[in-house]
């Protein structure tokens, strides 16, 4: 059983998900390149280091929640990384859940096994779920990495999330986490595609909600995450597409999406085609928008 977890990566994902391991009775040290959250944990009687080396020395397990692979290589293969020097006390386990290409994942895990005498492991835990999520301790992880290692860290995830989803080897998870992105991305567009034609063509977007909701049609975009203003309450497009899954984030892991077709030669004109749009909506200055704005760039900025 691990009781001292280390985490790294203190940003809107990451400050939440410490709030729940400390919640659920773990050791929790922390460190971020940012020292006002810092300073804000140790308000709160969390300890925190200043590196990762630091981090890696006082846990069994250390987390990282980065932004994107370049953290994450720094944060373990750094200057005072986790993986720095030869003799110090290592955490028994690893995990990344930052979403990151799983070619990267798998160079980071191949460095961590071949590290040194007391050998860690690594596993590749990237989550599904945004802020709201990560605070209600409702995410899910998509693991990557040995099995019994994601067997002893399950607790560990529970304490986080409500659902883990063994993927199998190191990197799956990541895989698995950009191509489910990639299928809500282009769900999204083909959701709001076909809402702004149906209003083009006479129907009301309520109307046709309820059509594509009881046929064929339907899925997450169209019955849970609605993008057309109006129609469904609760949901980024019901204000201003403000909150939710920041434009930004979508074309960064498009691009990841992108990176890692690309490397092992697998041609897709959807992930380009999606690339293109969300790149375009960024450049128009919604970028910190929900990723549903979408509707946007098919129905010529006019709402319901
Ligand atoms: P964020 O930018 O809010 O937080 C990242 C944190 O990492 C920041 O506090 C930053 O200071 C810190 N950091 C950066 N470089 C560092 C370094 N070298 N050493 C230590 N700390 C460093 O990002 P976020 O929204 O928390 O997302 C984190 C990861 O989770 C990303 O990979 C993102 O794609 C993924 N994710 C985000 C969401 C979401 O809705 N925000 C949902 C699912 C997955």
């Amino acid at each position: 059983q691990f009781q001292n977890v280390g985490f790294i990566g203190l940003g809107n994902m990451g400050s939440r998900m410490v709030n729940n391991l400390v919640k659920a009775g773990f050791n929790v040290t922390v460190h971020d390149i940012n020292r006002d959250v810092m300073k804000m944990f140790t308000e709160m009687g969390v300890s925190a280091r200043e590196t990762p080396y630091e981090v890696a020395q006082d846990s069994q397990v250390v987390i990282t929640m980065l932004p994107s692979s370049s953290h994450v290589m720094d944060v373990y293969t750094g200057t005072n990384g986790l993986l720095h020097g030869d003799n110090a006390i290592r955490p028994a386990l690893l995990i990344d859940s930052s979403t990151i290409d799983p070619q990267t994942t798998r160079k980071i895990s191949l460095a961590v096994s071949h590290y040194n005498w007391e050998k860690p492991v690594m596993l590749d835990a990237p989550v599904s779920g945004g802020v709201l999520a990560a605070e209600a301790a409702t995410l899910t992880f998509m693991v990557g990495g040995p099995k019994d290692a994601y067997l002893a860290a399950r607790p560990i995830l529970e304490s986080m999330g409500r659902t883990s989803i063994y993927c199998g080897g190191s990197g799956n998870g990541s895989a698995a986490k950009i191509c489910n992105n990639l299928a809500m991305a282009v769900s999204m567009l083909g959701t709001s595609e076909a809402l702004a034609l149906g209003q083009s063509l006479g129907l009301s977007a309520t109307t046709l909600t309820d059509v594509l909701n009881t046929s064929s049609g339907r899925c997450w975009s169209s019955d849970k995450y609605n993008p057309v203003p109006g129609v469904m309450e609760g949901v980024p497009s019901s204000r201003d597409y403000d909150g939710g899954f920041a434009s930004k984030l979508m074309a960064k892991d498009l691009n990841l999406a992108a990176a890692s077709a690309e490397e092992v030669g697998h041609k897709s004109a959807l992930i380009s085609k999606a690339q293109e749009i969300y790149k375009k909506m960024c450049e128009d200055g919604h970028e910190t928008k929900d990723f549903s704005c979408v509707f946007r760039h098919f129905y010529n900025g006019k709402d319901e």
